[in-house]
């Protein structure tokens, strides 16, 4: 069988065209631009490419994006106090803190991600926003990673309608409501996790199977059926090389579809970021459906 290769950096390209072209049009009548506070706390090395990223991207596009950061041994009511002065600011329409935070305060998260006004939540993990999504209102802010796999599924014309889906991982930043989207769009979904005894018999008869759990290549081609399509959010540095969550080769030829990685799930986070950030713009500005 012949393995199709999603790839997720066109169709992101695509996205953050559309939205350098809505910012031109927006400034060129007089208005100002988006803006992006990002907050980074500590010194974890992978967080700050994340984070320079995210300012590079920015940048591309014309959103403004402010950085703040802040030393590991910071003080939990400093971080608090530069979200609420973000809150009331004009010029920021979003608001995120790059997570893990460092173990030292990686418990406190909720609470800091619950002081972002949920208007401002360009991550979409405010309590506000995730209640949305559970109720299946579209009305909120969408996590970035999984709105992006859903985007990728679509542009691909990989319908998730009465598909049996397996999700491997169950975070609140991607697993999770990764799963509700995909009730949302009336899929059958199993979620599996570290505790889930026996991961491949749920993936094995699975339609599409996304996972996202940071071990690598832990999807491999006896773990899912011939025909399935495998989405690989996963991240990780193998001998200084990125790999993900699925044996990429081995599923080749036996999958009938496939992401990346890196160049799958990974651009189309960044693309939804920016989307985010527009769309919190454009709400904050009173424009949306005016274009
Ligand atoms: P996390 O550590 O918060 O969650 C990992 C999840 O995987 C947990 O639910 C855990 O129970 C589950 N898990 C771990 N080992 C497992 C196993 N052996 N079997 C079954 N389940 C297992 O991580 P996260 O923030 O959700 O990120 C997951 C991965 O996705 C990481 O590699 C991260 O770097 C990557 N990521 C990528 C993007 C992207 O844009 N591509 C975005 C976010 C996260």
């Amino acid at each position: 069988m012949e393995t199709r290769v999603l790839s997720g950096r066109e169709l992101a390209q695509k996205v953050l065209e559309e939205a350098k072209r809505k910012v031109e049009k927006y400034v060129s009548c007089g208005r100002r631009s988006p803006g992006l506070a990002v907050i980074l706390v500590g010194d974890d090395p992978a967080s700050r490419i994340y984070v320079s990223k995210k300012h590079e991207t920015c940048g591309k596009v014309g959103i403004r994006s402010f950085s703040y950061e802040f030393p590991e041994n910071v003080g939990f009511d400093e971080i608090a106090e530069c979200i609420h002065a973000l809150n009331e600011r004009d010029d920021v329409d979003g608001i995120l803190v790059q997570l893990p935070l460092p173990e030292r305060l990686r418990d406190r998260t909720n609470e800091l991600i619950n002081m972002i006004h949920p208007a401002k939540d360009v991550d979409g993990f405010h309590p506000y926003n995730v209640g949305l999504l559970a109720i299946g209102d579209n009305r909120g802010i969408k996590p970035c990673t999984p709105k992006g796999v859903m985007l990728l599924l679509d542009h691909y014309g990989i319908d998730v309608e009465g598909r049996d889906v397996v999700m491997v991982g169950a975070s609140n930043i991607v697993g999770k409501p990764m799963a509700l989207m995909l009730i949302n769009r009336m899929a059958t979904v199993s979620v599996c996790h570290i505790k889930t005894r026996c991961v491949s018999h749920f993936t094995k008869d699975a339609d599409i199977v996304i996972s996202a759990t940071g071990v690598p290549h832990l999807i491999k081609k006896d773990m899912v059926k011939e025909g399935a399509v495998l989405i690989d959010v996963g991240i990780s540095r193998v001998n200084g090389r990125v790999v993900g969550d699925v044996d990429f080769d081995g599923v080749m030829g036996h999958a009938s579809a496939v992401t990346p990685v890196p160049g799958g799930v990974g651009p189309m986070t960044v693309a939804m970021l920016i989307e985010n950030t527009l769309e919190c713009y454009e709400r904050r500005e009173g424009l949306l459906n005016s274009n």
